[in-house]
């Protein structure tokens, strides 16, 4: 079994109201990566420049995250976020984004990542998602995340990218910003009628819904009374709700579903507990099945 997911590896600069931090480890990709890396075998893919040094890739490697498929550019730069949350910690404000090498990016995966059991189409133009899908044909289980950004400029590439998923897991908002649906389980069903399997829309701070052909669950967010920096929530989600899916293999039930449900639940939990990537490079296997463990104690009807 293993994962590749592809996506933005960056250098994030984060005000919340309990701190802040600059150039800190980020992206996409390296917090969904690090979530998954719990449960199967990672390998991630995305380009950064000459800034990015031993300390990010030994992060990565020291959760056992397969970094050989990181592409250096020579005389670039790593792709630079800044951003701030108010008082409501769910709605991010952009200030700044510098795509540097992320902006020409084409990936060409290497033998290794294009026989993933498992790929994550992490948000980035849907005509390269596309590209990358077709890469990965074996995978058994596709998944992609997209943002307001695309709807607006690349919405019929973006259906298109859809059409070769399973599922997608993308904001609330954005479900119904892509469906043109204001009821959120009529949003998800138009979704599934673009050709995935499963949708998974992620509601912040409130939790998760999962809609399939025929089913529904939800789960809350985990009850954090400290919460620090939101950065990668919804991406740490996706990591340990693909990763676990991968981790078991085959085609997943509904019984796989709830559960990756509740370990992508768990590892955005943890998530945001620091900023940027401090808490999960930390974090123990033993704390995770702790934490599931009270979410299902929790949640018991
Ligand atoms: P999340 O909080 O899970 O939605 O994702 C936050 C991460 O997305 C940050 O670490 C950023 O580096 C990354 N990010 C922000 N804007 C973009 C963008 N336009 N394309 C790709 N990644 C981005």
């Amino acid at each position: 079994m293993s994962l590749t997911v592809v996506g933005s590896i960056a250098f994030d600069s984060v005000k919340t109201p309990f701190g802040e931090r600059e150039r800190m480890l980020g992206g996409s990709a390296v917090h969904f990566s690090l979530a998954a890396s719990f449960f199967t075998d990672v390998r991630i893919v995305g380009p950064v420049g000459d800034d990015f040094g031993q300390p990010e890739f030994s992060l990565l490697e020291g959760r056992g995250v397969e970094t050989a498929d990181i592409v250096q550019v020579e005389g670039g730069e790593t792709f630079f976020w800044r951003g701030s949350y108010g008082f409501d910690l769910n709605t991010a404000t952009t200030e700044e984004t510098a795509l540097n090498v992320f902006g020409d990016f084409d990936p060409e995966l290497s033998p290794d990542s294009a026989a993933a059991s498992t790929l994550f189409l992490a948000n980035i133009q849907p005509e390269v998602q596309r590209r990358v899908r077709a890469q990965c044909r074996d995978a058994g289980l596709a998944a992609l995340d997209s943002m307001n950004l695309w709807i607006e400029s690349a919405r019929d590439e973006l259906v298109g990218a859809i059409g070769e998923v399973d599922c997608v897991l993308v904001n609330d908002a954005e479900v119904r910003q892509l469906s043109g649906e204001p009821n959120l389980a009529r949003a998800a069903r138009a979704v599934i009628d673009m050709g995935p399997r499963t949708v998974v829309t992620k509601l912040g701070e409130y939790g998760a819904a999962l809609f399939t052909q025929d089913g529904f669950f939800a789960v809350p967010g985990f009850p954090l009374e400290d919460v620090r920096d939101p950065t990668g929530a919804g991406d740490s989600f996706a990591g340990g709700f693909l990763g676990y899916l991968d981790g078991v293999g085959g085609t997943p039930d509904e019984a796989d579903l709830r559960l990756a449900m509740g370990y992508g639940t768990v590892l955005a939990s943890f998530n945001v507990e620091k900023f940027g990537c401090e808490r999960v490079s930390e974090l123990e296997r033993d704390e995770v099945e702790a934490r599931l463990a009270e979410l299902r104690n929790m949640t018991g009807l």
